[in-house]
């Protein structure tokens, strides 16, 4: 095959950032994705409607035609009055963060349950509410894993109320997703399918890839194989949040590297790289513009993006930042 042609994809979970980065970043994203969840984790957060159309606002102005997903942040102060004007200002979903589990968390949520009526409102609102599941302070192998019996709680409280664990890294995870009902959801990166957690940090646990460094991290071999074959398998449940997270080269190597991956620019060619050596080509479309969008209940994009078999070297360095596969020879490029 020399070339394949899908409907445009959505990124469901993606950092866009603020400032001059954030307007690199939007025109990266719209060159491959007709539609983005937008993150709320800047400095300050989007905490209410008000911010959440100030941001918005300064996206649009950037001037693409990619169509924003707007999403607040669930803190612990996020009150079910304040959900009906997040609504109103065009939110579909809520982003919560347990405290101190990534970047910009130090604002996170220690006691879940006391967010229940928050949660009650959102359901009330048809809005999908984003998981970061993890336990912080257990060991990052085992964090996500720690997670899953919260989310279980919460999908037993709120069993219409939909909800996605994001960026799910490993194979509890998955087969927690599996074995949930169809309120539960999963967005998957690319890099987690890409990379174990021997391509971030060395035996002794220091990190020598600072690059690769993300949360949740990258897991085992298993917890990879995992997630690529409940991916590779066409399961509605599973779709693509890059999760792409830049920071600068600066910050990345001066030690205690913050966490994330810039994924946006090489996020479909490497996917499609992957679900050709796996033999399931035919099931990248469902993954990367379709199940996601089904799951958010919004229609499917009408435009295509066409990918041709044509090798080339991924950048080492946009606008400061490390890309991901930086250096390395991709054998898709969108065309
Ligand atoms: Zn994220």
């Amino acid at each position: 095959m020399t070339s394949i042609t899908v409907r445009k994809p959505d990124d469901f979970h993606n950092h866009l950032r603020q400032g001059e980065m954030m307007t690199h970043l939007v025109k990266e994203t719209a060159k491959v994705f007709a539609r983005t969840n937008v993150m709320p984790n800047t400095l300050p957060p989007i905490r209410n409607a008000e911010d959440l159309t100030k941001y918005h606002e300064e996206l649009k102005a950037v001037g693409t035609d990619l169509e924003f997903l707007m999403t607040f942040k669930v803190m612990p102060e996020t009150s079910p009055e304040m959900i009906p004007a997040l609504k109103a200002a065009g939110a579909v979903a809520g982003k919560l963060y347990p405290l101190g589990v990534t970047t910009h968390s130090e604002d996170g949520v220690a006691d879940i349950e006391a967010l229940f009526p928050t949660f009650q409102a959102m359901l009330e609102e048809d809005l999908v509410l984003c998981l970061h599941g993890e336990v912080p302070g257990e060991d990052a192998l085992k964090r996500e894993e720690a997670f899953l019996p919260k989310l279980q709680a919460i999908h037993k409280n709120f069993p219409q109320l939909r909800i996605v664990l994001e960026h799910a890294s490993s194979k509890a995870a998955v087969e927690a997703v599996k074995s949930m009902g169809d309120s539960i959801s999963a967005s998957v990166t690319v890099h987690h399918l890409v990379l174990t957690i021997e391509d971030v940090q060395d035996s002794a646990g220091s990190i020598h890839h600072p690059h690769h460094l993300c949360m949740p991290i990258c897991k085992t071999d298993a917890d990879r194989k995992a997630l690529q074959e409940v991916v590779f398998s066409g399961h509605h449940k599973f779709f693509l949040g890059t999760d792409s997270a830049p920071h600068s080269r600066e910050k990345k190597e001066a030690g205690h590297p913050p966490a994330g991956i810039y994924t946006t620019p090489v996020a479909l060619p490497v996917l499609t790289e992957l679900f050709e050596e796996a033999g399931k080509l035919d099931q990248l479309e469902a993954f990367t513009s379709q199940f996601g969008a089904d799951f958010y209940q919004i229609p499917l994009n009408d435009s295509q993006i066409e990918l041709v078999k044509e090798s080339w070297i991924v950048s080492e360095e946009m606008f400061g930042v490390v890309p991901f596969r930086a250096g390395e020879q991709l054998s898709w490029k969108i065309s």
